[in-house]
């Protein structure tokens, strides 16, 4: 599971120094260029550095391993992308006429998208992008180019390759949508992603659901590394991914680094762990690769960590078929010992909510959120990425042997640094006393209440006997997310946070109250297009709280409105009293999942999550659009360099910054190519 962004992440939060101080200009460049949608950051590798020359080399083996399993997500996504990305780019270098004009910097745009979103289909919306050339000009280019390097099939014409990309690319009827998930029509069959083939959904949920054994408590999960496809005799089958199955090229090169990495390995359960993963990279199996995540879960001691494999399945429709992804880390030990001071207090917050003593858990584990360091992104978190993640996704792994969730800081911190000055606080905040207490303590308080939402909130509290986990139906997502935030918020303010030296002073807390309340009663609508309902479930869950509390602190004008110069603004004017509020709601959330109260739980979501008033969204809208910032972000990847000796050994493993979008993008096209045109 990933965890989003928690905010927009456009405010400018950053740290303040105190008086005018001078304080030397941080020269790092985190914003990178622009197009499209879309904002290209950097993200710096703090502590890389002072890794051993050990830590550095598994780091760099790792790295590639990350690096080389780039083509599978792009056939993943579609059976297409590849081709259509190898065209663009033999022409996008190769071209030899006007590249000023309108038309091949159309192509240049487009291209980048493709890079982005390893594919035709936009990364977020799964909606497929519309060209801004023309078919006749992209024919006549491609045409132009040097027919060898493009990515003709045995004994296919230039007419032929163009016959079978261009509708591809500009018939809006063609595949328009990655992934399909509208009631009704057959998922699969709609779908652009590359998962089935020739199957429809039906013969697809038929084929699976012939495996599920109900009494079988440890079912591995069925299909997530296999293509489902209709052999010549109509028979259903997988075509699973394997060093020598589907995508064989890429996961044998990922497997050789894989292999050069287990020297550096940095215990022996660490070995164990990456020697598991190529067992089942090479047999496909997956109960191998369940004994895999057994043991990538419990080896939590060394600094250096990973994920490499077939993860996460939100680009399935069905959510069987798992995309290829990898990242490589390394703990942040300093911000660590913040997870591990909530985690090692669980009992005291437990018992010290304002939560009715009968919805309280009688033992509570914390779960320690490890805070970490982004070394590498790689297949579905690049360049796009989350700013968490908990894995594994094996709901009886998880159970029987726990999960590893992750906050990533220097990515979190490359977003709100990248933002520092785009106008956004300025443009929303009431007035430079927010402005003031959102940079000097924004960083902290966001960062500790995703750690108290994380750590203790999700697992506080209890279901009373007989009520069952799913008795909220599909508002239980939303309640869920709304006690974790209430649970993080009502703490956030509370003395124990500073005796456990994680909040400077008592003034901390109001910095994230104030732009709690400022996300869900006006920030959060720029994501959501005039005329829609809130939909996703964390944004229903903040709408929720800062709804609830603006009306429920009515009476005492807790929280006010103001208008000035037709602009609305948050203002809060007592902060005490609003902790009151969350606190109570808080107790009333819990209650109605302790008892599994549904028709509260819909009231609430349907009354306060969920309409917006339409002028005040345009408004929020309109003074977005003033901005003119990119809504979607990425990270361009630092490069690694291995230093050897004559004898071929690393010696040293240098990090750079410098590489731009397209350099990377292309020289990651030719070093890092595996996967043949079709497969
Ligand atoms: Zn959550």
């Amino acid at each position: 599971m990933i965890k989003s962004l928690k905010y927009i992440m456009l405010s400018a939060l950053v740290t303040a120094c105190a008086g005018n101080t001078s304080v030397p200009a941080d020269e790092f460049q985190y914003n990178d260029e622009r197009f499209a949608d879309l904002q290209m950051l950097r993200y710096k590798v703090e502590g890389f550095d002072s890794l051993t020359l050990n830590q550095k080399t598994l780091i760099y083996h790792l790295s590639e391993a990350a690096l080389y399993g780039r083509d599978i997500l792009f056939d993943q996504n579609g059976k297409y992308n590849l081709r259509i990305m190898r065209t663009l780019e033999t022409v996008y270098t190769d071209f030899a006429g006007d590249k000023q004009s309108e038309d091949f910097k159309a192509l240049e745009v487009y291209l980048k998208r493709v890079w982005f979103s390893a594919g035709i289909h936009h990364h977020y919306g799964s909606e497929k992008f519309v060209p801004g050339f023309s078919e006749e000009f992209f024919r006549d280019a491609v045409k132009s180019v040097d027919a060898s390097k493009l990515p003709l099939l045995e004994g296919q014409t230039v007419d032929e390759l163009l016959a079978v990309i261009c509708p591809v690319m500009f018939d809006p009827a063609v595949m328009p949508k990655r992934i399909n998930l509208a009631e009704g029509e057959d998922l699969i069959l709609t779908s652009a992603s590359n998962y089935y083939d020739g199957v429809t959904q039906a013969e697809a949920e038929a084929f699976y659901a012939k495996m599920k054994d109900p009494q079988n408590e440890q079912p591995v999960m069925y299909g997530m590394n296999s293509r489902l496809v209709k052999d010549a005799d109509g028979v259903v089958k997988e075509l699973r991914w394997t060093t020598d199955g589907l995508y064989g090229e890429a996961l044998t090169k990922i497997v050789a680094c894989l292999e050069r990495a287990i020297p550096y390995a940095e215990d022996d359960q660490q070995k164990a762990v990456i020697e598991k993963l190529i067992e089942y990279y090479k047999s496909g199996d997956l109960k191998t690769f369940d004994d895999y995540t057994i043991l990538w879960v419990n080896n939590t001691e060394p600094l250096i960590d990973f994920v490499n494999g077939f993860t996460e399945s939100y680009g399935d429709p069905l959510g069987l078929k798992a995309s290829w992804e990898s990242i490589v880390n390394f703990k942040d030990v300093e911000a660590t010992k913040r997870t591990v001071a909530l985690s090692d207090n669980a009992q005291w917050f437990e018992d010290n909510s304002p939560v009715d003593d009968q919805f309280k858990k009688e033992e509570v584990k914390g779960v320690t959120a490890k805070v970490i360091t982004a070394a590498i992104l790689g297949g579905d978190l690049y360049p796009s990425t989350a700013i968490g993640i908990n894995l594994p996704n094996s709901d009886w792994v998880r159970k029987e042997h726990g999960s590893k969730s992750v906050t990533i800081a220097n990515l979190t911190s490359a977003y709100s640094k990248a933002a520092a000055g785009n106008g956004f606080m300025e443009e929303f905040t009431y007035s430079q006393a927010e402005i003031d207490l959102m940079k000097k303590y924004g960083d902290i308080t966001d960062d500790l209440h995703t750690d108290l939402h994380e750590c203790l909130g999700h697992g506080s509290g209890k279901l009373l006997p007989g009520v069952e986990s799913d008795s909220l139906k599909a508002y239980g997502s939303t309640i869920e997310e709304a006690r974790a935030d209430l649970f993080g918020l009502y703490y956030l303010a509370d003395a124990k946070l500073q005796e456990l030296g994680l909040t400077p002073d008592g003034e901390a807390y109001k910095a994230q109250y104030y732009s709690y309340i400022q996300n869900g009663l006006l920030t959060q609508l720029v994501r959501i297009n005039l005329g829609n309902d809130i939909e996703e479930a964390h944004m229903r869950n903040r709408a929720i709280i800062a709804r609830w509390a603006y009306e429920h602190g009515k009476a005492d004008n807790v929280i006010e409105l103001v208008k000035r110069d037709g602009k609305t603004f948050v203002k809060v004017n007592d902060y005490e009293k609003l902790r009151g509020l969350f606190g109570e709601l808080l107790a009333e959330v819990q209650r109605i999942k302790s008892t599994g109260d549904l028709a509260a739980a819909q009231a609430l979501v349907e009354n306060y999550g969920v309409k917006i008033e339409p002028e005040l969204h345009k408004e929020i809208l309109d003074r977005y659009a003033h901005l003119d910032l990119a809504p979607y972000k990425g990270f361009i990847n630092p490069v690694y360099t291995a230093v050897k000796d004559e004898n071929g050994n690393i010696i040293d493993v240098k990090i750079d910054y410098t590489e731009g979008y397209a350099d990377q993008m292309l020289r990651y096209s030719s070093d890092y190519r595996t996967l043949p045109h079709v497969n």
